[in-house]
């Protein structure tokens, strides 16, 4: 029986349609082995049966024609452009192609090649035809459905070529394949056999056939990246010591009992679920994700305050200074007037719960005496910037871990606080993100963590109205309604538009578009200025204006974005909005709308971009933060939301998170059924060996010890 792991083993080389030349053009594309070669997959298909064929074209259409080359010329225009010519013959009638500045087609196509292609059907002097149209040369095949390769200009390689490669691979290396599903889950899902399937993908014989073929194949994807994120969550329990954190206290109960509003139910369950993790004896390695404004902090500070009562210390990081300021004052605001056992002095001693802040801008005396508060244990809650992350910060002994605004931070930076446990027991960690990422996303970037969602915001909230402000008269009302605002006792964000550069250069708009509005369109508001290369103290005291209500209007770059949470501002106005992301923009927005009075949001811009119109028009739409998301992953595609962090993700080459999200849910479920039952594989080696060939050494040796 053959395996993916000795198809990997296997040189494409080694195959007699392959010469050495052929090799190094493959190894262009990122095909060496046998096994790159059969996981090479069809971009698309043609079906012959269904083809519409050239004399039943019809003008003005895009179409897709399988055809034959016939007399192919060329010569250059009049405007020194090179023009390449030729008809396409398919035994029905011609179609004329025209190639401008596309020489080499001459070379590429020669007369009796046989080809697909794709394009806008014209009428030209009397001619169908179609200009620079999209060209796979796909040969000689046989058989109803013609797959069509990914092929590549630059390492000159046309479709047929690799699938000639393809099939002799197939012929000579695959024909008695392992399929390393248990067949009980296999039938149970009604997912194909392996072989089948890679047969099906590369030479279908109906519709019906690759379809079913590549669900199977991308289910294994899906499956695999699952295990190895299963597998890494149920070895990071076995292999660390938790703190037993007692829940019998009364002092998260005096502390809700403490609020100005009752808890949401939402945020009810997530603490529920949090704290059964803290008494629990692994370490908690949860997620939890909410919307704007659905009151993270709160059920974060829960948390910490269920270490603290116990005698331990709690950590929040958080990306930016301004936001673990404003952490820090908000969390001292909500933690006043509680008191604990004080275990450093003597009987029966009580304090006020304390919270310290530290980030690079704490002096080197203020660190010294901080630093002392942590090993004597008088500092129960330290916010900071990744600072914390800082071998010289000590803990006497941590116990609860939250992390803010997860995605700017790695894998890496919770191992380390993770790593800043007393006595060889690892503290409990609960990761936040500033805005909701898709549900198949979060299994997967997330995949090793477990995942509360706050699905419900605070009651007396109203959406904010959200307006595209499209032309200047759109844009004059966007001001009218600053000015009415604050003339109303209200205030307002503008925030600026992105520049491309530096901190600096970003400063500087900042700067001239401040001073552009407060002498124009704001005019005799008190006009307030932040930005990232503002030293410290002004940042502070600007900031603390605008909260005090000395300022009312705040123009601003994106430091606002997260965290910042004045309920008397009413209005924003983003400038230039397209040139944002969906998510920054949902965040911007929540800026406002935190307070019981209407607010609104005005998106300035024409929607330019990749999308930009679609984003600005969806935010129109939308207030769910989890709707836009999805949308999001709709527009963008899941690379930029996975990025390089996620290992395996590269494996992904017929599953997609966004259309295939059934799936995705189907492979995590499949992978804890299968590691629950046999943490290390151990009774599946075909599939434990898959794995070893997607992830690096070290991770292996993680995983697979028992
Ligand atoms: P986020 O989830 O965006 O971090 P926050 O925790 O900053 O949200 O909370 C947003 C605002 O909502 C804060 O002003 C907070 O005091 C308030 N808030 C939190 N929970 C509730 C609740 N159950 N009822 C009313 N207001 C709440
Ligand atoms: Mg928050």
């Amino acid at each position: 029986m053959t395996t993916f792991g000795d198809l990997a083993g296997i040189e494409v080389g080694r195959l007699a349609t392959v010469s050495a030349d052929r090799a190094d053009r493959l190894a262009q594309m990122g095909i060496e082995t046998v096994l790159d070669l059969v996981t090479h997959y069809p971009r698309r298909y043609v079906d012959r049966t269904s083809q519409v064929t050239i004399d039943r074209l019809v003008e003005g259409t895009e179409a897709t024609v399988l055809a034959s080359v016939r007399k192919v010329s060329s010569r250059p225009t009049r405007a020194r452009r090179s023009m390449v010519e030729l008809d396409l013959f398919d035994g029905r009638g011609y179609l004329h192609l025209v190639f401008f500045n596309q020489p080499w087609r001459a070379k590429q196509l020669q007369e009796g090649a046989e080809v697909v292609v794709w394009g806008k059907v014209e009428r030209y002097r009397g001619r169908r035809q179609m200009t620079n149209p999209v060209v796979d040369l796909v040969g000689d095949r046989t058989g109803r459905i013609v797959a069509v390769y990914p092929q590549s200009d630059k390492a000159g390689l046309s479709s047929w070529q690799i699938a000639t490669n393809v099939e002799e691979a197939l012929d000579r290396f695959c024909a008695d394949l392992v399929d390393p599903l248990p067949a009980g889950i296999r039938e149970r899902e009604h997912l194909a056999g392996r072989p089948w399937s890679l047969r099906a993908t590369h030479r279908p014989e109906t519709g019906a056939d690759h379809g079913a073929g590549r669900r199977r194949l991308g289910f294994d994807e899906l499956l695999r990246l699952q295990l190895a994120l299963v597998m890494r969550k149920r070895a990071t329990e076995r292999n660390a010591r938790g703190i037993r954190h007692s829940t019998g206290g009364q002092l998260v109960e005096r502390f809700l009992a403490g609020l100005p509003f009752p808890l949401t139910s939402a945020q009810r369950r997530a603490i529920a679920e949090i704290r059964s993790d803290l008494a629990g004896p692994y370490p908690m390695h949860r997620l939890l994700q909410g919307d704007v404004g659905a009151g993270k902090t709160i059920v974060a500070l829960a948390a910490m305050l269920t270490g603290v009562e116990g005698g331990h210390q709690a950590a929040l990081m958080a990306p930016t200074e301004v936001l673990a300021g404003q952490h820090h004052a908000s969390l001292a605001g909500l933690v006043r007037g509680l008191e604990v056992d004080d275990s450093g002095g003597g009987l029966f001693e009580r304090r006020e719960v304390s919270v310290s802040l530290l980030t690079n801008r704490t002096t080197a005396t203020q660190r010294t005496r901080l630093q002392s508060g942590l090993v004597d244990g008088s500092v129960d809650i330290l916010v900071g910037t990744h600072a914390l992350l800082s071998e010289a910060v000590d803990f006497a002994d941590l116990g609860v871990v939250v992390i803010d605004e997860q995605h700017r931070f790695g894998v890496e930076q919770r191992a380390v606080l993770r790593d800043k446990g007393a006595g060889g027991l690892v503290p409990d960690v609960l990761v936040m993100t500033a805005t909701p990422i898709p549900r198949t996303a979060a299994m997967t970037v997330f995949g090793d963590l477990d995942t509360t969602v706050l699905d419900e915001l605070p009651p007396g909230r109203t959406p904010v109205a959200t307006t595209w402000a499209r032309g200047s008269l759109e844009e004059a009302a966007a001001w009218d309604r600053v000015r009415s605002e604050v003339a109303a006792g209200h205030q307002a964000y503008v925030v600026c538009p992105l520049v491309e550069g530096s901190e600096r250069v970003q400063a500087r708009s900042a700067t001239e578009e401040h001073e552009r509005l407060a002498g124009g369109e704001l005019a005799g508001l008190r006009v307030g200025l932040l930005h990232g290369q503002l030293p410290a103290a002004e940042k502070d005291s600007v900031m603390e204006d605008f909260r005090a209500g000395r300022l009312d209007v705040l123009v601003a770059t994106t430091v606002i974005e997260v965290g910042v949470d004045v309920p008397n501002a009413t209005v924003v106005v983003i400038e230039d909005a397209d040139r944002f992301g969906m998510a920054q923009l949902h965040q911007l927005r929540g800026r406002v709308g935190r307070g019981a009075d209407r607010s609104w949001c005005f998106l300035l811009g024409e929607g330019a971009g990749d999308d930009g119109a679609r984003r600005l028009q969806a935010l129109v739409e939308h207030s769910d933060g989890f709707e836009l998301a999805e949308i999001d992953l709709e527009l963008r595609g899941e690379g930029t939301i996975l990025g390089a962090r996620q290992k395996g993700v590269t494996d992904l080459k017929l599953a997609s998170l966004r259309r295939h999200r059934t799936t995705v849910a189907l492979a995590r479920s499949v992978a804890f059924e299968l590691v629950d039952a046999d943490a290390t594989l151990a009774s599946h080696p075909e599939l434990a060996e898959e794995l070893r060939l997607l992830i690096d050494p070290e991770e292996q040796e993680f995983l697979f010890k028992s």
